[in-house]
This record gives C-alpha cells, structure tokens and sequence, in this order.
C-alpha cells in the first residue's frame, strides 16, 4: 500500500492506493494554519488512523506547495509559509518512523498523470497546473526531476513569450517582475485581462461559452488567450521536447484548448511538425493526492 498526502494551506488530504493502483481509503482534514509542529503532528495522525482502519502499512509521499531546498534541506517556496524554513521530511519520518518522499504538489500531478492518468506509458512528461497560479512539474520515466534548485520544470514566472506591444510589460506579478506567464495565464490571470478590457467579471468557463455564442470581445479574449499558450508551451517543447503535455487546475476545464492550441503553438516551435500531445488530466483534482502516492512504485511498496 502506497498512502499520498497532499498538504494544502487549507486542508489535508490523503489517499491510500493498492498495488494495482485502486484507491482503498481517502480522507480529509483541515491544516493547523500558521502552526508547524500542530501541521506535522495531524498529518502523522492521519496516516496512522488510515493504516490502523485498513489493518495495512504503507509507504508515505507528501506534496506540498512549496519545495525542498537541496542546500538546506528546508522547505522554500511555500505559500504555506509556516511550513517554510522547516525539515518538513525529516520531522514526518520522525513522526512515522520510517522514510517519507516529499516532493512539490505539481510535481505530485505530473506524476499522478505520467504514472497511471492522461500520460500513461509516455517516457518525457510536462504537468501544468493552470489554476490560482501557474506550476509545472517535469516527470521522466515516471520521476519527477528535480534540480539543484529544487525549481526544475518551474515556468511560470519566466516572461511571456513573443510580446506583443500591449503585452509588455505586461502585469505587475508578485515575485517581483512584469509580465509573468502566470499574470497571464493563471485563472486570475485571464479574469484579469478581460475586466481590463470590458470593466465585467466573467469566469472562464462562461467566457468561454460566450465565445461559441458568438460574443466577439469573448472570442478574442479567449483567442488570446489560446495563443499565449501556444507561445509559452512552444517554449517548453523547444527546451524539453515533452511526449505529452498535461493540463490541470482550473483553466484546464476549456476543453477548446486541446484542439486550439496545438492548432497554434507549430508557428512557434523550432520544427516543421510537432506531434507534441496535449491532453486533459484524468483525475482532475485527485491529481496531487495521487501522484504523492506515486512517489513510491508499486513494486517499493508493501502488498496491500
Ligand atoms: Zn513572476
């Protein structure tokens, strides 16, 4: 049994996967905000009482919305900030007696799809979450690479591509610079950029709806959109030449991106084909919880 942990600002949540990868037991809790010792002690908490309740023991993977910095061995990075500063890994194996893989909770979901989701059997995986912020993960043969700086795959605050006049600067972002591909791409991101134009808040999905109803401020908003993806993605398989590229968070609930963008992105890709996939994530929000799990193989894990 292999037990994933994801640990969000907000809530805790684990799932306990078998051999063959079905789910045994999911819960979830709420997170001690602001209290790093109260956070460690209900994530041991939780796992201990899914092991005692399927009279099973597993191996343990946290994700988390930070990373673990390879100098220090702290976590950084993390919006979670009590958690920052911390040996979060060793202070849970401590906890539970036994060693515990940590890794960043959009790494998480590039392995959950690269292992059994939309990326199944793909050697080079990108995993985008497109949601509150922009994070990717990298994942070959099924691990996510990790890096000196503990940032590999980390894209969303290099600049957007290709600019256009009225794109640069571009958006003040949060980590200090203009014109992100997160102040673009992000879910607030595009919200953003449409009140901008109109003065009116439309969520994605009903902008997207207005689009295909024939709403030409929409479809252009949207066209825009696609099209900034498709340059920021080029990016990507210019550098990396992923098999599959995954799409999760919010914005990935456009299902007109999968044919749009790769409809777009050839102008830009050094290539004169690009058989690079785009595709929707299979397990949608379980995807962080999952690929915790994932950081154990089935064949390191005890039989369930
Ligand atoms: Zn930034």
């Amino acid at each position: 049994m292999r037990i994933g942990v994801d640990l969000g600002g907000t809530k805790i949540e684990t799932i306990a996967l078998g051999t063959d990868g079905q789910v045994l037991d999911r819960r979830r809790v709420g997170t001690p905000r602001d209290d790093y010792r109260a956070t460690v002690r209900a994530v041991a908490a939780l796992v201990t009482a899914v092991e005692r309740d399927l009279g099973l023991a597993g191996r343990v993977g946290v994700g988390i919305p930070g990373t673990l910095s390879r100098a220090t061995g702290l976590v950084k990075n993390a919006n979670s900030t009590w958690l920052n500063g911390r040996p979060l890994d060793r202070d849970l194996s401590a906890a539970l007696d036994r060693p515990v893989r940590l890794q960043n909770d959009a790494n998480c979901f590039a392995v959950s799809e690269a292992s059994d989701g939309a990326a199944a059997g793909a050697a080079v995986v990108f995993g985008v979450i497109l949601g509150t912020g922009v994070g990717a993960g990298i994942v070959i043969d099924g691990r996510p690479i990790d890096g000196p700086n503990g940032i590999a795959g980390e894209w969303g605050h290099n600049p957007l591509p290709w600019p256009a006049d009225d794109e640069r600067p571009g958006p003040a972002c949060y980590c200090g610079l203009h014109g992100c591909i997160e102040t673009f791409l992000s879910g607030p991101g595009f919200a953003a950029g449409y009140r901008r134009e109109t003065g009116r808040d439309l969520a994605p999905r009903e902008l997207a709806a207005a689009a295909a109803a024939g709403d030409a401020t929409a479809a252009g908003h949207l066209g825009s959109y696609v099209d900034r993806l498709a340059r920021g993605l080029a990016h990507v398989i210019n550098i990396l030449d992923p098999d599959v590229i995954v799409l999760g968070g919010g914005m990935s609930n456009l299902e007109v991106l999968y044919q749009a963008v790769p409809a777009r992105w050839g102008r830009y890709v050094f290539s004169d084909r690009v058989d690079t996939r785009l595709v929707p994530p299979r397990h949608g929000d379980s995807s962080g919880v999952r690929g915790a799990a994932w950081l154990w193989r089935p064949e390191e894990a005890p039989p369930a």
